[in-house]
């Protein structure tokens, strides 16, 4: 199901009183709730679920919420037919959850290694955990780091397919629904998503700070958007660009304009510290003010400005003029066989008149920023200079 949707479905239920504020960022309940959560308890267990109310510091933490503590259901539970069959899935999600969190059955887990056989000729090992209760993970996916292994005897006999496999690097996975949005809650976390750190005070720390894209509010509008203004597409839980998200990436770039990670999460943290009373809201919107103005300011001095038939200097090869076409800048000698000509638009990067005169008249331009090898994808900066009559890069 689409965020944007189970969203919409939650703000419903919320609506109607059967779960809590659904635009939360933390998955920790507030010390001061404990009556209330055993009041919610007793609800959950006259459903007939195995439940019993627990405390711990990996259930009730405030320094592990900021506004809203973690979804849960209400006391006031649905009826059964009162719910549509998407509010079923949503609601259920949300109660096997907190089912599974104050389960008053053990889980019980052991480590094992197991050694499989193949007959004297090579020995396997397998290293994981192996569920011998079951608890808990009825109502919730078992998402512990380590394998899950059957249970085994020593001496049973395994049926095992061994092949040969021929494997081939792979590019880096499209995202899903939930990668996407692990990525965006936490974008330099390292590759983690699939692993429940037992600390995630770190990772709460780093989402405190503004060291997120969006908020747990808005996220799920901004992929929205992305869709409908068909930059992305969404396929069976997988996102996939569109052309037209390639060509905002390369009109970005063309631009100037930074959207990375870095620079974004930079006005998260300053929204972060107005939202803590640490920076005042003029100052951070100065902040925003004085990116835009960078952009602007970066256009001014090195746009693609100028007139088709503009004279921008003499060609180094045959002295006639070099004028602006359509396509850069050319030799108005081309008739009598010069060939002389640089574009406008190198390697991403516009090629202002300004940079054009200076380097016909000096052999350098000066230095431009933000120039993408086609190799790397990075970016360089680098003066152009002439060389035989040719167009070179010079990075001194
Ligand atoms: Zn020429």
């Amino acid at each position: 199901m689409p965020m944007e949707e189970s969203l919409k479905i939650l703000q419903g239920l919320y609506e109607k009183g059967y779960v809590t504020y659904p635009r939360t960022n933390s998955e920790y309940l507030a010390e001061a709730e404990k009556d209330k959560i055993k009041m919610i308890l007793d609800g959950v267990k006259k459903l007939g679920y195995p439940v019993e109310f627990k405390t711990g510091k990996n259930i009730f933490d405030d320094s592990k919420i900021e506004a809203h503590s973690a979804l849960t259901p209400t006391y006031k539970i649905p009826q059964k037919d009162a719910l549509s069959g998407d509010e079923k899935k949503v609601y259920g999600a949300v109660m096997r959850r907190f089912v599974a969190v104050f389960c008053s059955e053990e889980c019980e887990v052991q480590k094992q290694e197991i050694k499989i056989a193949v007959g004297d000729l090579e020995e396997f090992t397998l290293k994981g955990t192996v569920i011998l209760k079951a608890g808990w993970t009825k109502f919730d996916d078992y998402t512990k780091k380590d394998k899950l292994l059957p249970d085994l005897d020593k001496g049973d006999k395994v049926n095992i397919d061994f092949k040969p496999q021929e494997k081939e690097t792979t590019p880096p996975k499209h995202y899903t629904i939930e990668t996407l949005n692990n990525y965006l809650k936490n974008p330099f976390r390292e590759d983690k998503q699939n692993i429940e750190t037992e600390d995630d005070a770190e990772e709460y720390r780093a989402v405190f700070e503004g060291l997120e894209l969006g908020t747990e509010a808005t996220r799920t509008g901004i992929i929205d958007n992305a869709i409908k203004s068909g930059y992305i597409s969404l396929k069976k839980d997988v996102y996939s660009i569109l052309s037209g998200g390639e060509f905002l990436i390369e009109s970005l770039k063309r631009m100037n304009i930074s959207m990375d990670k870095y620079k974004t999460s930079e006005f998260g943290k300053a929204l972060k510290k107005v939202y803590h009373g640490e920076m005042a809201i003029g100052e951070s919107v100065k902040l925003a003010e004085d990116e835009i103005k960078r952009v602007f300011e970066n256009r001014e001095k090195d746009k693609d400005d100028g007139f088709v038939g503009d004279i921008v200097g003499k060609c180094p090869l045959c002295k006639k003029d070099v004028a602006r076409t359509r396509f850069g800048y050319s030799c108005t000698g081309y008739r009598d066989g010069c060939k002389f000509s640089v574009n406008n638009v190198i390697l991403g990067r516009t090629i202002s008149m300004e940079n054009m005169e200076k380097l016909l008249k000096t052999g350098e331009s000066d230095i431009i920023d933000g120039f993408i090898s086609k190799h790397t994808g990075k970016e360089f900066s680098a003066k152009l200079k002439l060389e035989n009559g040719k167009t070179v890069f010079d990075f001194n």
